[in-house]
């Protein structure tokens, strides 16, 4: 037999076993019992969230020989019918591929007739965002004068992009992201089902990552499976989709709670290394949060009011917008890091890095001035010297200091720091900025590397970042030496 993908094979058959939706599973039940059919129905939400799924269900309660009911049969051979996609009465038009006038005419030729088996016809279209402005035209004359036992079901997930005139004649419903909890329980009863070893962790995250879609959580379930040679274990579902693990998420949210500035950046270094990308990563951090305002039996360990949640929540928004801005996303990071302890330590981070002293930076109009400028003072390089600007491509402005402008140079980039440290090539870039900036100033680099500059380099960048909140710093008393003597 063939295989059928889980998404298929566990498909809700009634209204009783729709995932979410509660809203409209209720609204379409009473209009069903009241017998109010409306002629044209539009589906709106994201993807994977059940619009396809409840368009049969509710084809098959209008058509089932014991209806129309709120819950079909699914054993007589109209709801069969259905269900197997075979029935004369229920067309589905993806209007991904048959966007043009001729698939809406040729449809349109089909609301001619009457129902041949059921009672109405339904035509189910899908994207229907997609379809050309002619085929809009088209279906709105059907709509206008909609033929007797004709039912349209519109599905998209990008409403704005449906003509007015189409929206108002339709009945429009709006179906939400599935919660975390409930693409859980299913994923849990299809594994059940399925008879696949699975631990909860593996669950959890499978169920965060598909943001809502039931659809996705399913087809990441099985790529999963697959990949753990039929069982669900977190480590394969972190490795499969490159998310972070659950520990790997916790370890942070305890480093922030403890003010652990160098747990947090061993977390993050972990993170990075294993190929996760940060804003995934921040991602799963806010769900986690979320969960943890929530869920207080969750808050064992850490116990946050729920206004310093919420506090970390907005942070971390703040911080996953960056990401699009900022070409590194690692320090990004690693400023939210500071960010988050310095907002419960107030404006206090402890490090345990000796003599780690992290610079009070003075945020001036000129700092941003030269961030403004960068692009143009990298194409100035350029044409002096094509080899400066290679390797200035590894470094960003990182603060803005005494006259002195302090660029950062990547982690590990030794060879670039060498080079671009050379008296000669400083004057050089010196005398650049001085025909930009109109003023004399200093250049210094420093490299992403030792914790020290590291911490140097979050600081400032903290400082740019958020609008300039300065951060003073505290090094650990030394009251305990660590070093085994
Ligand atoms: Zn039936």
């Amino acid at each position: 037999m063939d295989y059928v993908a889980l998404y298929r094979k566990w498909r809700s058959q009634k209204f009783s076993e729709v995932v979410g939706q509660e809203h409209i599973v209720k609204a379409l039940s009473n209009a069903l019992k009241m017998g109010w059919i409306s002629h044209a129905y539009l589906f709106s939400g994201p993807r994977g969230t059940g619009k396809t799924t409840i368009a049969r269900i509710f084809a098959k309660a209008l058509n089932c020989r014991e209806g129309p009911t709120v819950e079909p049969c699914n054993k007589c051979d109209q709801c069969i019918s259905i269900q197997q996609g075979t029935s004369l009465d229920v067309i589905e038009l993806d209007a991904a591929s048959n966007r043009g006038i001729d698939e809406i005419r040729n449809l349109r030729e089909q609301t001619r007739f009457v129902p041949m088996e059921g009672r109405y016809r339904v035509f189910i279209i899908d994207e229907a965002h997609m379809l050309t402005q002619e085929a809009f035209n088209a279906l709105l004359k059907t709509l206008e004068e909609p033929p007797p036992g004709i039912i349209f079901i519109l599905a998209t997930t990008d409403p704005q992009k449906i003509p007015p005139t189409i929206l108002s004649r339709c009945l429009r419903f709006d179906f939400r992201k599935i919660p975390d909890e409930l693409i859980k329980k299913r994923l849990r009863e299809i594994a059940i089902g399925e008879k696949i070893n699975y631990e909860e962790e593996a669950l959890e995250i499978l169920a965060r990552y598909a943001d809502g879609s039931l659809r996705d959580a399913l087809a990441y379930m099985e790529e999963a499976v697959l990949y753990g040679g039929g069982n669900l274990k977190e480590q394969d579902v972190v490795e499969c989709l490159g998310v972070p693990s659950y520990v790997q998420v916790k370890d942070f949210l305890l480093a922030v709670y403890r003010g652990d500035i160098n747990k947090g950046l061993e977390v993050i270094d972990e993170v990075i290394e294993s190929g996760i990308e940060p804003k995934i990563f921040v991602d799963n951090v806010i769900s986690e949060l979320k969960d943890l305002a929530l869920k207080s039996d969750r808050r064992q360990e850490i116990n946050w009011s729920l206004e310093d949640i919420s506090k970390c929540i907005s942070i971390l928004e703040d911080l996953s917008l960056k990401f699009r801005w900022y070409g590194f996303p690692k320090l990004v990071l690693e400023v939210g890091l500071v960010k988050l302890i310095s907002n419960f330590k107030k404006a206090t981070i402890i490090s345990e890095v000796q003599k780690a002293e992290i610079p009070v930076v003075e945020l001036s109009a000129d700092f941003n001035r030269i961030k403004d400028l960068w692009p143009l003072f990298l194409e100035s390089v350029k044409r002096e010297s094509v080899r400066l600007h290679a390797m200035l491509r590894e470094c960003y402005p990182l603060s803005f200091t005494d006259n002195t402008l302090v660029i950062g140079i990547k982690a590990g980039f030794s060879f670039h720091y060498e080079y671009l440290s050379r008296q000669e090539n400083k004057r050089i870039l010196e005398r650049m900025f001085h025909s930009l900036l109109k003023r004399e100033i200093k250049i210094e680099f420093i490299m992403g590397e030792s914790k020290d500059n590291k911490l140097k380099a979050t600081a400032s960048k903290v400082a740019e970042m958020f609008n300039g909140s300065i951060i003073e710093t505290e090094t650990k008393k030394e009251e305990e030496d660590d070093e085994d003597g």
